[in-house]
């Protein structure tokens, strides 16, 4: 097997570290990037050296451009990976009517600006090389729209349309673009949601697990026989059809 490389920006946890431990036993040597090495990030480097690959941990936030294109730069510069995963994403729910212009901020910047600040790096490399692959996690808010979640729905449908004009500007390079839309993922990021209000629009009538959406990335990022392009697709039980 050829081994290959994958960078997944926001691997420490959840979905991301699921992406990490897939991709690895995939034949991926491993890069991802989370805020600062927690316990959780050590965590996901251990079981991707289990699973039999190389692990290295970047440390930026995705909201301060400068520090983020500066990290990205130089994991370019070691080797430009084969597959890129933009998985890192924050919620910051609340009322449109009550909404902070925090949580209207912090949320576009990580979710949105986040996406321009560690993805447009790998553009022209990528193009010189003609391959590659991006694969963006957006979500059925996204798809969907959710009430509660004005800001969130509003970065992942941005994502969903940033991914489809790229998959325009550099299919043609053999680059493929696509999307995953996650529903409802147990992750920390979904820990204190009303699971009984939830489940009955779920007609799997279950939550997903990091490691249902990380087989699809998985397929998206390591299948050769790929004709995929331009696509978002949902893994989410039902909850958007
Ligand atoms: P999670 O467990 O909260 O993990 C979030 C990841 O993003 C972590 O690696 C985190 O790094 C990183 N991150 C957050 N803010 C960052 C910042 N400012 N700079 C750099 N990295 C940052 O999330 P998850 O539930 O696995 O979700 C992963 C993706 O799926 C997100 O984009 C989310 O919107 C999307 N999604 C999730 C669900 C769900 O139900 N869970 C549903 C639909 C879509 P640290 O560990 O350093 O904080």
């Amino acid at each position: 097997m050829v081994l290959r490389q994958a960078f997944i920006i926001g691997g420490s946890r959840g979905i991301g570290r699921a992406t990490a431990v897939k991709l690895a036993r995939l034949g991926f040597n491993i890069v991802f990037s989370c805020r600062s090495i927690s316990r959780e990030a050590e965590e996901t480097r251990n079981a991707v050296v289990a699973a039999g690959a190389k692990c290295e941990i970047v440390t930026f936030d995705l909201a301060d451009r400068d520090a983020t294109v500066k990290a990205v730069e130089a994991v370019i510069e070691k080797s430009l990976p084969d597959a890129v995963i933009y998985n890192a994403g924050i919620a910051r729910d609340n009322l449109l009517a009550f909404m902070t212009h925090d949580e209207w901020d912090d949320v576009i910047r990580v979710n949105l600006d986040g996406f321009y600040n560690a993805v447009q790096p790998f553009i022209v490399p990528m193009l010189s090389r003609k391959s590659g692959r991006i694969i963006i996690v957006t979500s059925a808010s996204g798809q969907a729209g959710q009430a509660g979640q004005v800001n969130y729905s509003a970065s992942k449908a941005g994502l969903i349309g940033a991914m489809k004009a790229l998959a325009r500007e550099i299919g043609k390079r053999n680059i493929l673009v696509n999307a995953v839309a996650p529903g409802v993922i147990e992750t920390d990021m979904t820990s204190e949601l009303p699971k009984d209000k939830i489940m009955p629009m779920i007609p799997l009538n279950r939550f997903g697990s990091p490691e249902e959406v990380a087989s699809v990335i998985g397929f998206l990022a390591a299948e050769e026989d790929m004709y995929i392009h331009g696509q978002v697709i949902a893994v989410n039980g039902g909850l958007v059809i």
